[in-house]
């Protein structure tokens, strides 16, 4: 039995009037059964065209898509409408009927499928009341703020009760307090539903906060895939690098001194060992930037500090990291 999306050797190229645009390039990617997947790059990378090859809106120019085992490519229409049930799709523009109020636009999905009234109004409002807005299931979406407006889009992808969530940007129009309680709720429902979701952005933060791991597309092409906490403290790729760490960590600092970057990997917290290291080395500690995060309720990060220009110290704070294991890369 398969439980997973399984993208291989894919590839997409949109033939238009004037030449050929290469949106995806030799993907492959394996979503388990039950996380939350993020797929980040910068705009114009592919990712919108990526999700959209999981449910076939967008049809691959080679290569296979398969969702429970099962090549979407090869499918015929029977089967891949049933196969579509299981895979629910969100997107950043809400695309709600204004007309309908919010219980009919929940319940729509099943009308489409044919489910009798009063059923589809039964599990309608269960989904409305799971993300939180039973309050409001008589209201039109005029009357909603964007948040509530995702919760409705949301709520209506759960109606057909799928196992899989496509989530293409769907906070992207959303303020930073709407955004952290959709994301919560996406967690959420995972737990309650045990649903894998896919999740396209352009935020790095929107990963950190609800992804187990996370691919980076760059110019078409995948350039890592891995656990959000390794890429987080130490992506391989340029693109990676330029996604995780901030601008302000790369500009250039008015000391000329020596530096080093710390790397926090999830075992020691910055204040420990910045602390123990002044106290144990007796040497002062010039800290130029610091960018740390709690995830699955551990330190990672990064922090650079310029090293003193007096070479035994320099040596001591150096030694006293590789004893105590403390990753560190020189900075450039
Ligand atoms: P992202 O979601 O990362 O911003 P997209 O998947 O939307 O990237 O686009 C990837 C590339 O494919 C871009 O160069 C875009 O212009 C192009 N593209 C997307 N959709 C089409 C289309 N329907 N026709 C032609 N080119 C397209």
């Amino acid at each position: 039995m398969f439980f997973m999306i399984e993208i291989k050797n894919l590839s997409k190229i949109y033939h238009t009037k004037d030449n050929d645009i290469t949106a995806l390039s030799n993907i492959n990617i394996q979503i388990n059964d039950g996380e939350i997947f993020g797929i980040i790059g910068l705009s114009g990378a592919g990712k919108s065209t990526l999700v959209r090859t999981m449910n076939l809106l967008e049809v691959p120019t080679s290569g296979e898509v398969l969702v429970d085992g099962k090549n979407l490519v090869s499918l015929n229409k029977k089967e891949l409408r049933e196969i579509r049930k299981d895979i629910g799709m969100i997107f950043q523009s809400f695309n709600l009927f204004d007309q309908r109020t919010v219980l009919d636009n929940v319940a729509f999905p099943l009308e489409l499928q044919k489910i009798k009234k009063e059923e589809r109004l039964t599990i309608a409002k269960e989904m409305i009341e799971l993300v939180g807005l039973s309050d409001r299931a008589k209201s039109y979406p005029s009357m909603l703020s964007g948040g509530e407006k995702q919760r409705v889009a949301i709520a209506r992808s759960l109606t057909t009760k799928p196992k899989y969530l496509l989530c293409d940007e769907i906070t992207s129009a959303l303020d930073p307090d709407s955004t952290n309680s959709i994301l919560n709720l996406l967690k959420s429902i995972r737990e309650k539903l045990n649903v894998t979701i896919v999740v396209i952005t352009h935020e790095m933060k929107v990963i950190e906060k609800i992804c187990d791991r996370v691919a980076i597309i760059n110019n078409s092409e995948i350039e890592e895939i891995g656990k959000v906490s390794d890429i987080f403290t130490n992506p391989s790729s340029e693109i990676g690098r330029k996604l995780v760490l901030p601008e302000s960590s790369k500009t250039s600092f008015t000391s000329n001194g020596e530096k080093i970057r710390l790397i926090f990997d999830g075992l020691s917290t910055k204040e420990a060992v910045i602390s123990e290291l002044i106290l144990e080395c007796q040497a002062p500690i010039n800290i130029l930037y610091a960018d740390t995060k709690v995830l699955e309720g551990a330190t990672y990060g990064h922090m650079i500090i310029e090293l003193p220009s007096d070479e035994l110290q320099k040596r001591k704070i150096l030694s006293w990291l590789d004893g105590h294991h403390q990753t560190y890369k020189k900075e450039g």
